[in-house]
């Protein structure tokens, strides 16, 4: 066989195929390698012999509807300096797995809409194999992710399947990973997170979450050397409940019907960002507003000001 065909249908590029042979809806490509070894992996030493060879079979691409076993003479060599024993590589297959890396791939594209047993089905591979390929592949992928390093993190819970279940993430804020997931949410669902911590003995600096009573309590606990950081979204939030308890309370004690007509309706004026505020009457109304009460106008340039952090 062509030694172009067999580099672009299976990715065999230093190797030959010696003899091909037709077995029912089986092909079995008979393969060597083109170079040989030319120095002991042990001693560096270049005085190396052929010392024999073994068969391995490895499952390839299938072609045209039919499977295709790639049989390997994987040659054995001998060093004469150091007596090292050596084999050659395989470029194309991981250790002692019986399929291809090509293979492996195809298998795990074929997970991505299939059952394991309708892959073992297609490919005509058994059951347990494919179910090894997709273990080693989802254990590369996504192992769980090493804490090492970590010093700034930050906290955040996240309802799943119409909030009916909650997940508690934490992140890596440097490199944004995710770092950690614990079922539900609380300080019950950070347990986990905090037992590898004091295991890996991390010095967490900075820890970002909202104002959730559990996170803080959770925080104190466990790193109570960090810094703590709350999100700005809801500081200011607080921040503008207590200013529209003031505007409602400042609006009920307000006699004067002109000055309660002024105060009507200026609830998102005020909750607002200043800045964002262009229209010339919306503008001119807020300042009538802020400028009839003192207690008012007070909490108004505060919030403004703490949104400016
Ligand atoms: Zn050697």
């Amino acid at each position: 066989m062509n030694s172009c065909f067999l580099y672009h249908a299976w990715g065999l590029y230093t190797h030959e195929c010696t003899c091909e042979e037709y077995k029912g809806n089986r092909i079995i490509l008979h393969v060597q390698t083109k170079e040989r070894v030319r120095c002991c992996l042990s001693c560096g030493s270049s005085s190396i012999v052929k010392n024999g060879y073994c068969l391995r079979d490895f499952v390839g691409l299938p072609i045209g509807g039919k499977r295709v076993t790639i049989r390997m003479k994987a040659q054995r060599y001998k060093c004469k300096e150091c007596d090292f024993y050596q084999q050659e590589k395989i470029p194309f297959a991981t250790g002692s797995c019986s399929y291809t890396h090509r293979f492996a791939k195809y298998v795990v594209d074929l997970l991505r809409g299939m059952t394991l047993q309708d892959v073992s089905n297609h490919l005509g591979v058994s059951w347990d194999t494919v179910k090894e390929i997709h273990s080693s592949y989802l254990k590369r992928h996504y192992s769980p992710p090493s804490l090492d390093g970590v010093e700034n993190i930050g906290i955040d819970e996240f309802a799943v399947r119409k909030g009916h279940v909650y997940k508690t993430i934490v992140v890596d804020l440097d490199t944004g990973r995710v770092i950690y997931v614990g079922a539900g949410k609380g300080t019950d669902a950070l347990a986990g997170f905090w037992r590898k911590v004091r295991r890996k003995n991390l010095k967490i600096k900075h820890v970002a979450t909202d104002l959730s009573a559990a996170f803080i309590a959770s925080v104190m606990e466990n790193c109570p050397d960090a810094i703590h950081v709350f999100d700005h979204f809801h500081v200011v939030k607080l921040m503008n409940e207590k200013l529209d308890d003031i505007r409602r309370k400042v609006y009920s004690m307000e006699k004067d019907t002109n000055k309660r007509k002024v105060l009507k309706g200026t609830r998102y004026l005020l909750l607002g960002n200043g800045a964002d505020i262009f229209d010339k009457q919306h503008r001119t109304r807020l300042e009538n507003a802020l400028a009839m009460n003192e207690p008012l106008s007070k909490a108004y340039y505060l919030k403004e000001q703490l949104r400016q952090i």
